[in-house]
This record gives C-alpha cells, sequence and structure tokens, in this order.
C-alpha cells in the first residue's frame, strides 16, 4: 500500500521540500511513498515581491498556481485548511474528493509560515479574491494624498518605497514604536538603522518614532480611511488630513490550529512557533515522524525565505533517511550568515551583507 509523505503549507519551506523530496524519492527507485502538499491557497502568493503589488498589477506574476510542482501524477496538491494535528493523521476544515476530511500520514512536515497583513502576505484563498483586494488597495493608494503607515519595521519602509517609486508627490509618514527604524533587539546593527533614516528622509518620508496608532477595534481589513482624516496616536499626537493608514507589523506564526489538540499544544513554544531539533523533527518524544522548517520553526535566527535554502535539504535527507533506508537522521542544521537587504523601491536601499563580519552596504541614493 502507498504510504503518505504530507507536507502542510505551500510557501517557500512546503514548496522547496516538495520539488527536492520528490526528486530524492526518484533518486532513491522509491517505488513505497507518495508526497502531499495540503495548502489552504489556491495560489502561491511571492511574499517577498508582495509590496509592490500596492502600486502595480502585477498580480498573475506574483500568485503562482500548484498545478505544475510535482511532475510525478502520484504525487498531489490538495486544497484545503488544516485544523488539527493527530498521530498520524491531520484532520481538514472541508471534505476532499479521495481523502474525506482527513489524511493519514507516515510522516509529516509542518511549513505553516506565519501570517502577515496584506500586501505583505494574502489571506485571501483564490486567485480572484486575491486580486479582487490587491485591486482595491491599489485604487485606494493611487487616490490618496497623505499616508500614514503604522510600522517602521522592514515591511513598513519597503511599502514607503514602493510608493515613493511611483508617487513622487504623496505624503506618507511611518509612524513606528522604536527610537529608530527596525528593532534595536533584533536588529542591533546602528549604522543600518541610521542608514534607512538617511533613506527615508532623502525620499521626503517623514518619520513618527516611541510612539504608535490608536487603531479602531473594528479594524477588519488590513488597510482604512481615518474618519475625518484624523490619525491619534497613543501619545496623544493628531497627524491630520490623511487619507489612508497601511498596516506593516503583525508578524505572527501560523500554528493557532495545532492548539486545537493537546498534541499539538504541546509542541508550541510561549510565541507559537513549533519546538525543532537540529535535524528538524519536531522537538517531542512521540513526533519522530514529523518535521518543521521555515518561518514556523522554532529557531533563534531572522524569519527570512534565504534561510529555507539551507532548511529544506536537512528535512529532505532525513526524510530520506528514515523512510527509505529506515535508518537514522543523519543530517543536521548549521545556521548561516545573517544578511538583511531592505529594499527602498527598485533602486535605493541599505542591508548588512555577510562580510567582514556585517558589513553595512547602502544602495541607491539616486536623485528624485
Ligand atoms: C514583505 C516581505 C518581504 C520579504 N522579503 C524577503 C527577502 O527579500 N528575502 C528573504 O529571504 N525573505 C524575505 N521575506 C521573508 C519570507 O517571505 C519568509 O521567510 C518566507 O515567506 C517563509 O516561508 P514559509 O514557507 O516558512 O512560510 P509562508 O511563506 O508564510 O508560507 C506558509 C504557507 O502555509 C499555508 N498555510 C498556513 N496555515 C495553513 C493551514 N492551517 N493549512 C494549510 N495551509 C496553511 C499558507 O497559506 C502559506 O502558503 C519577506 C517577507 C515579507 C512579508
Amino acid at each position: 500500500m502507498t504510504k503518505n509523505i504530507v507536507i502542510v503549507g505551500g510557501g517557500f519551506a512546503g514548496t522547496a521540500v516538495a520539488g527536492a523530496l520528490e526528486k530524492a524519492l526518484a533518486k532513491s527507485n522509491d517505488q513505497e511513498y507518495r508526497i502531499i502538499l495540503v495548502e489552504k491557497k489556491s495560489h502561491f502568493y511571492h511574499a517577498i515581491a508582495g509590496l509592490r503589488s500596492a502600486v502595480l498589477d502585477w498580480d498573475s506574476r506574483i500568485l503562482i498556481p500548484y498545478t505544475d510542482l510535482f511532475h510525478n501524477k502520484r504525487n498531489k496538491v490538495v486544497q484545503a485548511s488544516v485544523v488539527q494535528l493527530e498521530k498520524g493523521e491531520i484532520l481538514l476544515d472541508q471534505s476532499i474528493e479521495e481523502f474525506g476530511d482527513r489524511v493519514a500520514y507516515d510522516y509529516l512536515v509542518l511549513a505553516t509560515g506565519t501570517h502577515y497583513p496584506s500586501p505583505a502576505k494574502a489571506s485571501a484563498l483564490t486567485y480572484e479574491a486575491t486580486h479582487a483586494n490587491l485591486e482595491s488597495l491599489r485604487a485606494s493608494v493611487k487616490s490618496a494624498k497623505s499616508i500614514v503607515i503604522v510600522g517602521g519595521g522592514p515591511v513598513g519602509i519597503e511599502l514607503a518605497g514602493e510608493i515613493r517609486d511611483v508617487y513622487a508627490e504623496k505624503k506618507i509618514t511611518i509612524v513606528h514604536a522604536k527610537d529608530n527604524f527596525l528593532d534595536e533587539a533584533s536588529s542591533p546593527n546602528v549604522k543600518l538603522r541610521r542608514s534607512l533614516l538617511t533613506l527615508a528622509q532623502k525620499n521626503q518620508i517623514d518619520t513618527i518614532f516611541n510612539d504608535s496608532v490608536d487603531l479602531p477595534s473594528d479594524l477588519k481589513n488590513h488597510f482604512y480611511s481615518p474618519e475625518d482624516g484624523i490619525v491619534k496616536t497613543n501619545k496623544g499626537q493628531m497627524i491630520e488630513n490623511v487619507d489612508l493608514v497601511l498596516l506593516a507589523f503583525g508578524n505572527r506564526p501560523e500554528t493557532a490550529w495545532l492548539k486545537n489538540s493537546s498534541l499539538g499544544t504541546e509542541i508550541l513554544n510561549a510565541n507559537g512557533y513549533i519546538k525543532v531539533k537540529k535535524t528538524f523533527q519536531v522537538d517531542h518524544a512521540d513526533l519522530s515522524n514529523v518535521f518543521v522548517l521555515g518561518d514556523a520553526a522554532d529557531l533563534s535566527e531572522t524569519k527570512l525565505a534565504y534561510r529555507i535554502g539551507a532548511h529544506a535539504p536537512v528535512v529532505v535527507e532525513n526524510l530520506v533517511q528514515i523512510a527509505v533506508k529506515k535508518g537514522k537522521p543523519t543530517a543536521e542544521y548549521k545556521k548561516g550568515p545573517d544578511a538583511m537587504f531592505i529594499t527602498f523601491g527598485k533602486k535605493q536601499g541599505a542591508g548588512v551583507l555577510p562580510f567582514f563580519g556585517g558589513l553595512t552596504q547602502e544602495l541607491g541614493y539616486a536623485a528624485r
């Protein structure tokens, strides 16, 4: 009987494992396993390019269907949300042909990543709904004369850059709770934070630091037009004549569904990330056949897609070792060098590159 290796989540991590595992199983002449990737969305959303979609309709390029993910027809993509983890099976939010409302697994890979407000990530499940949301956002950005961006982390800065690249005249204000861009705890590089401030000033981006926006309690969307055009901050400042407020904060692990079973709850740390060993097996005595990688894994490193290039080979090697060769996991993860580059539109940006212990690099500064 065919056995299942199930991957939950078809972001950068899930698709990297799916592609590499399909090749590795073929190389081992394996006939025992098929791969099933369960993803709630009909299309992969390219988060790295997502912010530009606030000003540019390239939706058909950044929303990629899963139809060509696998070459071997025995492997499948199932569109459903996984709502519960049990030993040997996962439960779905709906009944799917061939499987019903659950999928049995012999091996499981958790790759559910993180949630982020649109357009950084998408929450709608279909191409049409995501495109409609982005169209509505683009229209709001286009018509707004004054925009407030809440959050001065990498996403807030990059979003400001994308808007400034297309609209030279709009007033853009970033409100950020820290004393400068980013967060000293997670980005201690003082030079980088200073470079970003210079970049913002050269591009006429206003900043309000050490304060936060008093958001409406009934906020349903990832952007809104404030009543009477007034945005109040928690320290009592009033920003007037604001047409649009965009949210650029709130990255949180997509793991709440694991709380629907005691087994799932046991593998979460206090912040909702999944406890992981160096082999990428979930850190739980009863779950040596369950792996986790990507943004959802509890690893003390920046949550960036380039790291997945080093996660996925370890997961695949260990899966082949255990599942196909019936051995013990052999590969262990070693965190690679830290790198971060924050773009500001198409031609500018600043970052820390992994040379000479962390070189701060500024790009662009083209006269506008
Ligand atoms: C605006 C922005 C810019 C970025 N720029 C860069 C960059 O320049 N370089 C870089 O290296 N990194 C960048 N990153 C980070 C990068 O996007 C993440 O590290 C990467 O997306 C993590 O991949 P992942 O597969 O772990 O998670 P995700 O990309 O979050 O994918 C998780 C997938 O799981 C699915 N899923 C979640 N829950 C369930 C469920 N219960 N059932 C079924 N499916 C589920 C989701 O729909 C999603 O498709 C950026 C991130 C953002 C937001």
